[in-house]
């Protein structure tokens, strides 16, 4: 596997590949690797020629500060778990890299609701710099594909709108979420959970499948109370366990409103703020 820190090193290989004609998948990441992104490593590998992993902590997307100086690094790790996988470039950029103070990457795009509910609520200015990342990211790697998980639901809704409004030829591939055994999303934050409360927190899972058993016979107020109390029952503090349209991310009062029907969570385990989600409804 390649291995590089400098755009220009970057962009001179993966020039060189694109002349031969090869299509380049793209795999963004803030690093701690887990099976959630070996598995968009391997959906890469499946739809392109050379798969391109990146591996920064985006300092701008965080909202809170100590959540982005617990972040877990370890990038000699997570290399060899890319390795492994067969991933073929990895490119592992500082900050001054992809913020140069020289540069203007400031990305000033209005979403409309998409960045305003969910997340949007309860972490401001993550979606910016999210937005911010991606698109820096892209303007260096171009690639053919971008592999993203739904996992992060949201993210890639408005991914999806940022590849529109910004005319880029680049197929949005969104990859299904990975989970551990009992049912909990796999996510780096899982790491900081100790073992009562990560068997605790298949309740999320829990949830979402009963919402899904539900959907069609309850009412959505209903689903979201029961949820919200029992995640409360077992240690979490919810941020939000909301149904809405898997398009507008708009909030649904009956599910007769939608035909895309998704519900969407973020609860605090202790200090630990994990999400989920899951497509209860889909024509
Ligand atoms: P992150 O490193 O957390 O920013 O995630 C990088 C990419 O991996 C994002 O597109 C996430 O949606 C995706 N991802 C994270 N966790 C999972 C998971 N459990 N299953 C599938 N994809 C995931």
């Amino acid at each position: 596997m390649y291995i590089f820190k400098k755009i220009t090193d970057l962009q001179e290989y993966l020039s060189s590949q694109r002349e031969k004609g090869l299509k380049i998948g793209f795999v963004p990441t803030m690093g701690a690797l887990h099976k959630g992104h070996i598995s968009l490593i391997e959906a890469s590998k499946n739809g392109s020629d050379l798969t391109v992993c990146s591996i920064f902590v985006n300092p701008t997307q965080f909202d809170n500060a100590d959540d982005l100086q617990k972040y877990n690094r370890n990038l000699p790790k997570d290399a060899e778990m890319l390795g492994l996988a067969g991933n073929e470039v990895l490119f592992a950029p500082s900050v001054q890299e992809i913020y140069p103070p020289d540069l203007d990457t400031e990305i000033r795009m209005e979403f409309g609701s998409l960045t305003k509910v969910l997340e949007g609520r309860f972490r401001t200015g993550h979606f910016e710099g999210m937005v911010q990342v991606v698109s820096r990211l892209l303007d260096i790697v171009q690639p053919n594909s971008l592999y993203m998980g739904q996992k992060d639901f949201q993210q890639a809704a408005i991914v999806n709108a940022m590849l529109s409004q910004q005319k880029r030829e680049i197929e949005l591939v969104v990859c299904p979420i990975i989970r551990e055994a009992h049912g909990l999303a796999m996510s780096s934050r899982n790491t900081r959970l100790d073992p009562n409360d990560r068997q605790a927190a298949k309740a999320i899972h829990e949830r979402l499948l009963i919402a899904k058993e539900q959907i069609n016979d309850t009412p959505i107020d209903q689903i979201k109370k029961e949820a919200n109390a029992h995640l409360e029952k077992v240690g979490f503090r919810p941020d939000y366990f909301e149904i809405v349209d898997g398009n507008s991310l708009q909030s649904l009062n009956q599910t007769s409103e939608s035909e895309y029907v998704v519900a969407c969570v973020a609860a605090y385990m202790k200090d630990v703020r994990l999400i989920d989600n899951m497509i209860l409804r889909k024509a």
